[in-house]
C-alpha cells in the first residue's frame, strides 16, 4: 500500500485535554479523530489495528465453539423491565435512552444480556440444546460520567460480547473455565502483557467474576497483588489482613474536646500528637439510593415496606480507606454518593467534619467498617462543630455497630490468612496499576429468571437456564496496547496486531534504483501475504518520514536510499525485537519480514 493514497496526516503535538500516551498518539497520527466527548472517528490506519484485534478474536472464539452474531443497538425498555434494570442503569446516568416517534422508550445498548436472553429463550426448549455460546462485536453505548483518556473510556466503543447457556451450576463453571483460557489465548496473541484478577461484579450481577488486565502504570484500576501467593484482584474487591490498632493502656473516661477547624485526621492530628492514626476513628455519612426490588426478594419484604432512600453512617480507622464499591453491594445501592452539607447538619447537628457515632440522630443507620474492631480509647466525631470525643470505647461508651468488611487494601498488607495453611507468614500486598481489557462473568440464573428463560431438563422438569457472560473492550485494547508499548518518539506495535507488518522508507522518490527495488520488496512482501506499507511520499524529506515512520510504530522497517543500486537497504526496526540497524541485502530484508509474520501468526 502505497502512503501518498491515504490521507496520511500527522501532528506535531497533540491537542492540549490528551492526557495518556495512547490518546496523544492517537491524535497526533491521525488514527482517531474526536467528534465530541468520548466520541471518535476510527481513522484507516486504526481500523486495521482494530480488525487484525477482532480476527484474533473471532478465531479464538470459533476454536472453542462459540457462534457469531449480531444483535440490534437499539433495545426496547421493556426488555430492561423484565430484568430489572432499567431504573439502576437510567439512576447510573450511564444509559442513552430516549422515546422513539411513538412515545415508546428505548436505549442504545450498553450491553445485550436482555436481547440475548430474549433470543435464546425463543429458541431453547430442551437439555439436548445446551451447552450453547453465542458471541458479537458491535460498538456499545455508554454515557460515562468521566469519558477520557481517548478509547480506553469512550461514550461509544467496540466490545466483543459472548453469552453461554449451559443446563446446570457446573456445566456454567465449565464454559466459564473455556473461556478464561479463550481470554488467555486472545490476549498473549495480542502481544500484551496481561493480568487475570478477581473482580466485583457490577451492576451486570452474577456469583464469580474475573478481569483481565494491561499492566500499565497509567491503569485506571488499582490492583492487589501478592507474587507470594499467586493472588491479584482488583482493589474494588481485594481483601487483606488489616494491621493490628495502636493498643491503649488507659482507661480514662470519655470526654469532649475543643477542636475547632479540625475537620481531617491530619489536622486532629496536630492537635493530638500523641494519638496514633488507627486510634482515630472517622465517620463518613453516604445518602443512598436502595435497590428496593433486590432488598425485597432478598429480605422477603414486600417492595412498599423497602426505604427508597436513606443516611448511612459509616465508620473506619484513620490510617485505613473505605471502600465505596464493597459498601455499595453491602447496601443493595443503586446509587450512593457523600451526604450534603444539609443532611450532614440534619443527621449531626454539626457541619461537615464533625459527625461521630455518639448521638447520631435516628434516620441515621450506623454502620463499620471492620478495621474498626479491637480499637480502644478512640477520638471521633463529637456531632457538634468544633469537637471531637476522645478516650472512647465500645462497649464502655457506645454499643459497637455492625462491622463487614468495608476497607480498601493497602500497600504492605499482609494477605488474608498469612502463615496459616501454605500461605506464608511474610505474605505482603503490592498495588500495581492496569487496564481492565476484558471481563468475564458466572452469571448463575440472574437473568434467565427474571426473563423466565427455561429449558425442559432430562427429569421433565422446566429449569432455569445457567449463564455466563464475557466481554473484551476491542477498541480499548488498541489504546491499552499503545500505553504499554511506546516511547517518547511514538507507538510501538506489537506485530500481531500492528497496522502493517512492515514499512517501506524510501529516500528519493524518482531515483530509477529507488523506485525500482521498492516496487520489488513491495510486490515480494505482498506475493507472501504480508501487508506492508510504502513511504513513497515526493514531497516529504526523509527527516519527516523518519519521525512519521516513529510516529506510527510500524515494528519491521527497511529503509531504501543510496546503497539500492547494490541491492542493498537499511535494516531500521522500531524494537530490538527485530535486531539493530545495519545493512542488509534486500533479499534478507524481506525474508526477515516473512520469518518474523510466520512466528507471529501473521
Ligand atoms: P469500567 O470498569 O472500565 O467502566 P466495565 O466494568 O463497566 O468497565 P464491562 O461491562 O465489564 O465494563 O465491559 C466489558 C469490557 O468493555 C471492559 O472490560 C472494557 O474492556 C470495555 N469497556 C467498558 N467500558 C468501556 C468504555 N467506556 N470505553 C471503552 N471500552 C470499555
Ligand atoms: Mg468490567
Amino acid at each position: 500500500m502505497k502512503l501518498s493514497k491515504q490521507l496520511f496526516v500527522t501532528l506535531r503535538e497533540a491537542p492540549s485535554d490528551a492526557e495518556v500516551a495512547s490518546h496523544t498518539l492517537m491524535l497526533r497520527a491521525g488514527f482517531v479523530q474526536s467528534l465530541g466527548a468520548g466520541i471518535y472517528v476510527y481513522g484507516p490506519m486504526l481500523y486495521r489495528v482494530l480488525r487484525r484485534i477482532e480476527d484474533i478474536v473471532r478465531d479464538e472464539h470459533d476454536k472453542a465453539d462459540c457462534s457469531e452474531m449480531l444483535m440490534p443497538a437499539l433495545q426496547p425498555r421493556s426488555l430492561w423491565d423484565e430484568s430489572g434494570r432499567w431504573e439502576r442503569y437510567v439512576n447510573d446516568g450511564i444509559l442513552f435512552n430516549f422515546k422513539d416517534r411513538k412515545g415508546a422508550e428505548v436505549c442504545l445498548g450498553p450491553t445485550h444480556e436482555e436481547v440475548i436472553t430474549t433470543y435464546v429463550k425463543s429458541l431453547v426448549q430442551s437439555y439436548k440444546q445446551l451447552p450453547v455460546t453465542l458471541y458479537q462485536i458491535q460498538t456499545k453505548f455508554r454515557d460515562e460520567i468521566r469519558p477520557r483518556f481517548g478509547l480506553m473510556r469512550g461514550r461509544e466503543f467496540i466490545m466483543k460480547d459472548a453469552y453461554s447457556f449451559d443446563t446446570s451450576e457446573e456445566a456454567m463453571v465449565e464454559s466459564y473455565k473455556t473461556m478464561r483460557q479463550v481470554y488467555r489465548n486472545i490476549f498473549t496473541r495480542c502481544g500484551l502483557g496481561f493480568t487475570p484478577v478477581e473482580a466485583d461484579s457490577g451492576a451486570i450481577g452474577g456469583s464469580g467474576s474475573e478481569e483481565f488486565m494491561v499492566d500499565a502504570d497509567t491503569g485506571e484500576d488499582g490492583i492487589a497483588v501478592c507474587r507470594a501467593t499467586d493472588y491479584a484482584a482488583n482493589l474494588e474487591k481485594a481483601v487483606s489482613q488489616i494491621p493490628t490498632p495502636a493498643a491503649c493502656d488507659s482507661k480514662v473516661e470519655m470526654h469532649k474536646e475543643q477542636t475547632p477547624g479540625a475537620t481531617t485526621c491530619d489536622a486532629l492530628l496536630e492537635l493530638f500528637p500523641e494519638l496514633p492514626m488507627s486510634r482515630l476513628l472517622k465517620t463518613i455519612l453516604y445518602h443512598v439510593v436502595y435497590d428496593t426490588e433486590a432488598i425485597a426478594a432478598a429480605t422477603g419484604t414486600d417492595v412498599g415496606e423497602v426505604a427508597s432512600e436513606g443516611v448511612v453512617a459509616v465508620m473506619c480507622r484513620g490510617d485505613r480507606e473505605l471502600n465505596e464499591i464493597k459498601l455499595s453491594n453491602h447496601l443493595n445501592a443503586l446509587k450512593l454518593e457523600l451526604a450534603s452539607e444539609d443532611e450532614v447538619k440534619t443527621a449531626t447537628g454539626a457541619d461537615v467534619g464533625y459527625a461521630g457515632p455518639i448521638g447520631l440522630a435516628d434516620h441515621v443507620r450506623l454502620l463499620a467498617d471492620e478495621s474498626v474492631n479491637d480499637v480502644e480509647g478512640f477520638l471521633c466525631g463529637g456531632n457538634e462543630s468544633g469537637t471531637h470525643y476522645l478516650d472512647v470505647h465500645f462497649g464502655r461508651d457506645i454499643d459497637q455497630p455492625e462491622t463487614v468488611d468495608f476497607g480498601t487494601v493497602q500497600e504492605g498488607d499482609l494477605m488474608l490468612g498469612a502463615g496459616t495453611g501454605d500461605i506464608p507468614a511474610d505474605a505482603t500486598i503490592e498495588i500495581t496499576r492496569g487496564i481492565e481489557v476484558g471481563h468475564i462473568f458466572q452469571l448463575g440464573t440472574k437473568y434467565s429468571e427474571a426473563m423466565d428463560a427455561k429449558f425442559l431438563d432430562v427429569d421433565q422438569k422446566q429449569k432455569p437456564i445457567w449463564m455466563g457472560c464475557y466481554g473484551i473492550g476491542v477498541s480499548r485494547v488498541a489504546a491499552s496496547a499503545i500505553e504499554q508499548n511506546h516511547d517518547d518518539a511514538g507507538m510501538i506495535w506489537p506485530l500481531e496486531i500492528a497496522p502493517y507488518a512492515a514499512l517501506i522508507v524510501q529516500m528519493k522518490v524518482g531515483d530509477e534504483a529507488q523506485d525500482a527495488l521498492c516496487q520489488k520488496l513491495n510486490d515480494d512482501l505482498e506475493a507472501a501475504g504480508i501487508d506492508v506499507l510504502w513511504d513513497e511520499r515526493k514531497k516529504v524529506r526523509p527527516g519527516a518520514k523518519f519521525k512519521d515512520a516513529d510516529l506510527i510504530g510500524i515494528p519491521m522497517r527497511i529503509v531504501v536510499g543510496r546503497d539500492a543500486a547494490d541491492d542493498q537497504v537499511e535494516w531500521s526496526p522500531r524494537t530490538d525485537e527485530y535486531g539493530t540497524k545495519e545493512v542488509i541485502a534486500s533479499g534478507d530484508a524481506t525474508s526477515r519480514i516473512i520469518d518474523a509474520c510466520a512466528k507471529a501468526g501473521r
